[in-house]
């Protein structure tokens, strides 16, 4: 009973989000979009090789290469948007920038109390990785696959077009190889969430409505995800709260209560590493 709940609560939000950023596919609240991908509809993603964000191999000419000292740890933080791209605006607030100061904090917060950690930053500034949103997406998810990182996090906020929704709540890929690991990344950061008061809305699976593996099986509708996937890495999208609710707003409007909330996603990711992640060894 509780699953249909859960389901039908979910099911709600979907309907009633909207997306305040125009062409964010990436984004809980574009419910405009359903059944079409979100990154490149000329281009729909296959199982094929196209599918995958392949690091160039390392050395080689005009490849990146990590700067950073191999640690344990690689966490890449993505602030979604930014450019001319600024997600969700409500009351004075704009997500791309609350998502950049966000990312901040958690990097700030977690390489301050961890030290077997390295915390990569897709974008540094108000700037979007590619004018192609597609393109963007995917290279977000390359930052991750570069960096050989343990964990992608896509820090979004949501808005819905009656302002009255709120709470949290994380997408996670379907596919076999990473969701339960990333169920448990997510649940571990929503649960930290809660405790600040924030109501959890759980983690959401979005199935494409029109483009299928060779199975027949749809793939995840959200880039982020999918690319994820692909590339056998956990890359979540996580909708702290809602930009547009009054409720919610508390933990956006001052940099201390910012701050509250990069702490709580910090701790909730750094339980998942210490305490659930397997994934990729052995
Ligand atoms: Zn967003």
């Amino acid at each position: 009973m509780k699953k249909i709940v859960t389901m039908v609560v979910l099911l709600a939000l979907l309907i009633s989000c909207l997306c305040a950023c125009g062409k964010d596919e990436d984004d809980i609240h574009d419910y405009e979009k359903v059944g079409k991908y979100e990154d490149d509809d000329k281009n729909p993603p296959t199982a094929g090789p196209d599918d995958i964000v392949s690091p160039e191999p390392l050395g080689t000419t005009g490849t990146p290469t990590p700067t950073f000292a191999p640690k344990q740890y690689v966490i890449v933080l993505d602030p979604g948007h930014g450019g001319k791209d600024p997600g969700a605006s409500y009351d004075g607030r704009v997500e791309a920038k609350l998502n950049l100061q966000l990312a901040n904090m958690i990097r700030d917060y977690i390489t301050s109390n961890y030290s077997n950690v390295t915390v990569i930053l897709t974008r540094e500034d108000n700037v979007e990785l590619d004018p192609d949103k597609g393109t963007d997406l995917r290279a977000r998810v390359g930052v991750g696959v570069t960096n050989h990182a343990d964990i992608v996090v896509s820090l979004h906020l949501n808005a819905s077009n009656n302002h009255k929704q709120h709470g949290s709540m994380v997408c996670i890929s379907k596919q076999k190889n990473i969701t339960d690991q990333s169920k448990k990344l997510a649940d571990c950061i929503l649960k930290r969430l809660e405790d600040l008061g924030l109501t959890n809305n759980g983690t959401l699976k979005r199935d494409s409505l029109d483009t299928f593996d060779d199975d027949g099986v749809p793939v995840d509708y959200y880039a982020i995800c999918r690319h994820g996937a692909s590339n056998n890495l956990i890359s979540i999208i996580v909708e702290s709260c809602f930009i547009d609710s009054d409720g919610d707003a508390v933990h956006l409007k001052t940099e201390d209560a910012l701050r509250e909330m990069a702490e709580a996603e910090s701790k909730g990711i750094m339980e998942f590493l210490t305490k659930y992640y397997t994934h990729g060894e052995g």
